[in-house]
């Protein structure tokens, strides 16, 4: 299991978690995460799943044992790269099956991945698919075994044993607990299962796992008995004949200082009693029946994977960690690894 940061902003503290909870590496998409990992000490084999741009690839060889990738020009970029500070990239090409968001057309891996085998300073280490991201194609068993006759293709035809076969991400999750036989898959990238504990293709808990590992706390700015019905504009001239009631139910508006800028307000979810009314860029508006919630007072959300990562990277949410300690024992810590620069 490779453990994807990219929702909490490379948070190394989260990212540490991770590691001493079992994962065998780290893998962002957004090379800046992967300086803070690297600046806060971990040392851990660090992945760039997203292909590199091609103005970063002297960071990316240096701070990043490895990088999918789906087109030859950056490969190029990188084995260039790598040469100049010494080193060898590992590569891993991603393959399309589907989702057609990133990847290389099956037909083409053969010859990539011979044009990759054939470059200095590069090495081909793997071939991974994703699946589920764009279009919501869901993994099937049928799927992940092409992935796995393709390893065998591939080594077939460039020579080299390819040590990572990735499946793809936590939409996975469910193929892998069902597969009798995983085949040649032997890693999956895994961040919402882990950081949410629910399947993302069903939205059910996985077994075992918490889904408040994160809470958002927002505080009450304003407790206004208005109606919870927006008042209708008198100019309106048939509307205004209409009579507004007063609204029996107890239910009444108050405001968060919380908004579209701060996270996916759509992927909060209300606690009971409470109705999403509406939100702006800084302003959330909920009914509430809660008589307690006074001005000064805080509300707690739980988030979904969209609300989570936007929350994470927003300047004004201020991240608490409880019961943070040093994690005995994280692989990451133990001893650092030879060819890597802090940057
Ligand atoms: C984001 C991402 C993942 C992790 O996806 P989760 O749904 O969070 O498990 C894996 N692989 C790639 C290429 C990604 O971009």
């Amino acid at each position: 299991m490779t453990a994807v940061t990219k929702a909490v902003r490379g948070h190394p503290a989260i990212a540490r978690a991770m590691l001493y909870g079992g994962a065998q590496g780290l893998a962002e998409a957004r090379l800046s995460n992967v300086k803070r990992l690297r600046k806060a000490g971990i040392v851990c084999p660090i992945t760039l799943i997203r292909t590199p741009m091609l103005s970063q690839v002297d960071d990316v060889v240096q701070i990043c044992e490895a990088s999918y990738n789906t087109e030859i020009t950056v490969i190029a970029a990188l084995a260039a790269a790598a040469l100049r500070h010494n080193m060898v990239h590992g590569i891993i090409l991603m393959v399309e099956m589907g989702d057609l968001r990133e990847g290389i057309m099956p037909r083409d891996l053969g010859d990539i991945g011979q044009q990759v085998v054939d470059m200095p300073g590069v090495a081909l280490k793997g071939i991974g698919a994703n699946f589920a991201c764009l279009s919501g194609i869901a993994p099937t068993a049928a799927k992940m075994q092409a992935l796995s006759v393709l390893a065998d293709d591939t080594e077939g035809q460039c020579g080299p044993f390819l040590q990572t076969i990735s499946g793809g991400n936590s939409a996975n999750l469910s193929w892998v607990f069902d597969a009798r036989v995983t085949g040649r898959i032997n890693d999956l990238r895994l961040g919402e299962a882990i950081l949410l504990g629910v399947d993302p293709i069903t939205g059910d808990q996985i077994g075992g796992m918490y889904r408040d590992a994160f809470t958002l706390v927002a505080e009450v700015i304003e407790t206004d008995a208005k109606s919870v019905r927006p008042l209708v504009g008198s100019a309106d001239h048939i509307l205004a004949r209409i009579r507004l009631v007063p609204d029996a139910s107890e239910t009444t508006r108050i405001i968060l200082a919380i908004g579209n800028q701060d996270t996916d307000v759509a992927g909060l979810s209300m606690p009971p009693g409470n109705t999403h009314i509406g939100a702006t860029s800084d302003h959330l508006v909920v009914g509430t029946k809660d008589p307690a919630l006074g001005v000064g007072s805080e509300m707690r959300f739980q988030m979904n994977y969209s609300a989570l990562m936007r929350a994470m990277a927003a300047p004004d949410i201020q991240t608490n960690l409880r019961n943070d300690r040093p994690a005995p024992n994280a692989r990451d810590v133990q001893s650092p690894s030879r060819h890597l620069a802090l940057v």
